[in-house]
């Protein structure tokens, strides 16, 4: 059975959690006494689209695939930024679709791209819906209705070529569901981002997703080796061989385009052996400069382990969850996780030389059991967030990415804008997608809830976006753009570039009903 997210929080409803004593005391500490703010009962608003189109779609997917009621309607409204939560823990679902389509077949999805060009509907391709950036927010003004294209049945393995190592997956696959069935075949994809137990595989393709094994196995862009995606002007396969010179590479132009170009149907991506050994270990660096300086030296040597995080100090310091720790001898410096997946002899031969590179700059080994500790609760986080929202504490996430000579410039900018602009916020960062060049800065912050939250957290979201942009980085290094990120996404590629977009979608959504608002500026 399909696990489904509620509305106003995030994951498995079987794994919420309540702040325990220790987190309770760490919230005390850090922001006083919080009111507990009220959660309303949400539903959707009535359904406007006409008994005829509803009949029409019917007649693409079946009766029994389209669907109208509110719980179905709410469960598909947006994604899961904190913004998501806050407004629908508001009792405001105004953007929930007007039904909920699930097509089985490609050639569903093309009819039912006809439907909406002929009909005027607009259309949201709707994967894992834990979109943080407004991916699922489209615009529905001068639309007969809006409806969610919801992949959820499109979860097949469809091909295996152990000889090239590729593997070709339906869109609709969680990231659980899709390295179970590679599993089968002793097979791995090795990407596991944040939201790994809900995001799907067109999900990850039509975001340009990064996951936590991104130094290993790569970011998810760099793993697809072609697609196929039904536009309205038409189906589009790319990716005939490992590498071309035929024109520019068109396979971009799908990767990362959120909806508003077609909707991916199948993905063929990289695949790896099963890693039979996984080692994390825990390093601890006298300074974020210190770890960043390894990091950066590991990645220019050719030697980038699998998993490679450092957190700041406040995050390091937090991350031992432990109020009377923080301060604390235990608690200074900052904590990296270096973890090695592979084969037993490899594993252990990159290990050997990891550690000799960063024994040499001066970090310390503390074992596996921090690295252990990571692995076990890599996936957590997002539960902590709804407890905190629970007891009247703000938390959200923000990434950004810069070169190396740049990232202490974008740290301290990013770092000030959130502080300036909440006040008494724990403001926190790491680093976990490295490159020979650079490398993303991920920012959690938490404050005290004011009246208004949502108009809280967009203040400090746009001053964090403001300093981002100020600073030459980019907006979004695996976010996406969405509806949230779309003023700052335009100054960053300028004018010829957001023309360049624009030409693109006239030509293969000329009607615009797919994901209208979303990315494009
Ligand atoms: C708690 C949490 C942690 C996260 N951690 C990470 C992380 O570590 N790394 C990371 O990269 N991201 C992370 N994200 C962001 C999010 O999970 C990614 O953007 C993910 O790739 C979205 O996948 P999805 O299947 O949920 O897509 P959705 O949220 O359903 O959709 C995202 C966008 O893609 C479009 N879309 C979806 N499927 C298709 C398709 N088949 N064809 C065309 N368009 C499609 C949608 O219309 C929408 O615009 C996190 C989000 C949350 C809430």
């Amino acid at each position: 059975m399909t696990i489904e997210m509620h509305p106003q929080r995030w994951g498995d409803p079987g794994a919420a959690t309540t702040l325990d004593e220790s987190a309770r005391a760490l919230v005390d500490l850090a922001f006083g006494l919080t009111e507990t703010p009220a959660v309303s009962g949400a539903t959707p608003p009535v359904t406007r689209l006409p008994e005829e189109l509803l009949a029409g779609l019917r007649g693409i997917v079946g009766e029994e695939h389209v669907l109208t009621d509110d719980d179905t309607r709410a469960l598909r409204t947006r994604g899961k930024s904190t913004p998501d939560l806050l407004k629908a823990r508001a009792g405001d679902l105004a953007d929930a679709p007007d039904a909920v389509v699930r097509p089985r077949t490609p050639a569903e999805v093309e009819r039912l791209l006809a439907f909406a060009v002929e009909h005027h509907v607009a259309v949201v391709p709707f994967g894992g819906g834990t979109s943080v950036t407004g991916g699922l927010a489209a615009q529905r003004d001068g639309y007969a209705g809006l409806v969610s294209l919801d992949l959820v049945r499109m979860k097949r393995l469809l091909a295996v070529d152990p000889v090239s190592m590729t593997a070709t997956l339906e869109p609709g696959l969680r990231g659980p569901e899709a390295e179970a069935l590679l599993a089968e075949q002793g097979l791995t994809l090795g990407h596991f981002p944040q939201s790994f137990e809900f995001a799907t595989i067109g999900g990850f393709a039509a975001t340009r997703s990064s996951g936590q094994s991104s130094a290993g196995y790569g970011r998810f862009d760099s793993l697809v080796v072609g697609l196929t995606a039904a536009t309205p002007t038409g189906t589009v396969t790319l990716g005939t061989a490992p590498a071309n010179a035929a024109g520019p590479d068109l396979r971009q132009l799908l990767l990362g385009s959120e909806g508003a170009f077609g909707v991916i149907t199948a993905v063929t991506v990289r695949v790896r052996r099963t890693p039979a050994v996984k080692r994390y270990d825990g390093w601890r660096w006298p300074s974020f400069e210190a770890g960043a300086d390894a990091m950066r030296t590991l990645a220019q040597a050719g030697l980038l382990p699998t998993v490679l995080r450092l957190s700041d100090e406040a995050e390091t310091a937090i991350n031992l969850a432990d109020p009377d720790g923080i301060g604390s001898e235990s608690s200074t410096g900052c904590l990296m996780i270096v973890g090695h997946e592979g084969t037993a002899e490899l594993v252990e031969a990159r290990r050997a030389a990891v550690a000799g590179v960063l024994e040499g700059l001066g970090g310390t080994c503390v074992g596996e059991e921090a690295g252990q500790k990571w692995a076990h609760g890599r996936f957590a986080a997002p539960y902590l967030r709804d407890a905190l929202l629970d007891v009247g504490v703000l938390v959200e996430t923000l990434e950004t990415a810069t070169f190396w000579s740049n990232r202490e410039r974008l740290y301290a900018g990013v770092k000030q804008a959130l502080e300036s602009s909440l006040e008494g916020a724990m403001v926190l960062c790491h680093i976990s997608h490295v490159y020979e060049t650079g490398c993303s800065l991920y920012f959690t912050v938490a404050a005290k809830e004011a009246a208004d939250p949502l108009a809280q957290w967009q203040a400090a979201k746009a001053a964090a976006s403001d300093a981002m942009v100020a600073a030459g980085a980019t907006i979004t290094h695996h976010h996406a753009v969405g509806t949230d990120h779309k003023p700052w996404f335009a100054e960053e590629i300028g004018p010829v570039g957001v023309r360049v977009l624009r030409a693109v979608k006239a030509e293969l959504d000329p009607t615009g009903v797919l994901n209208p608002g979303v990315l494009i500026p």
